[in-house]
């Protein structure tokens, strides 16, 4: 793993981990109880209120529910930028960047998979790196 992947992982916090094979992987927490996914983690479960939750790992794919272009947002942000709501597996719907798309060729429910991607620049004019999501490419797997 390269020292910039590493890095962005642990801007990341506890919320993206790596697979042997470099697949990013989201941690969302699961509820012991009622068997809810949340993502980002949680200490408690917005379904039941129970804080009997563990990390869960979740797939690396996911199918795209919504998205729109960003234009205007604070400073330290790429832009434009495109902001999608991505759908799991493991039934949880993600907030994200879609990075390395044309907004154009983006369709309802394609598969993307989750990778690390420079999202802006903090004060100091050092790239900000966190989780996004780009589409599958079609022989891609
Ligand atoms: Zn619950």
């Amino acid at each position: 793993m390269s020292e910039e992947l590493q890095e962005a992982l642990n801007l990341a916090g506890d919320a993206v981990t790596t697979d042997s094979d470099g697949a990013v992987r989201l941690v969302g927490s699961e509820c012991g109880d009622c068997q809810k996914n949340v993502f980002p983690p949680s200490d408690v479960c917005p379904e039941c209120m129970s804080e009997n939750l563990s990390p869960i790992k979740l797939s690396a794919e996911g199918k795209l529910y919504s998205w729109s272009v960003v234009h205007a947002a604070p400073k330290g942000w790429n832009l434009p930028f495109i902001a999608a709501y991505v759908d799991l597996p493991e039934d949880v719907r993600v907030f994200a960047h879609i990075v390395d798309a044309d907004p154009d060729t983006l369709e309802m429910e394609m598969s993307v998979k989750a990778q690390i991607a420079t999202l802006g620049s903090d004060e100091s004019g050092a790239p900000f790196e966190s989780f996004a999501f780009t589409p599958v490419q079609k022989g891609d797997s």
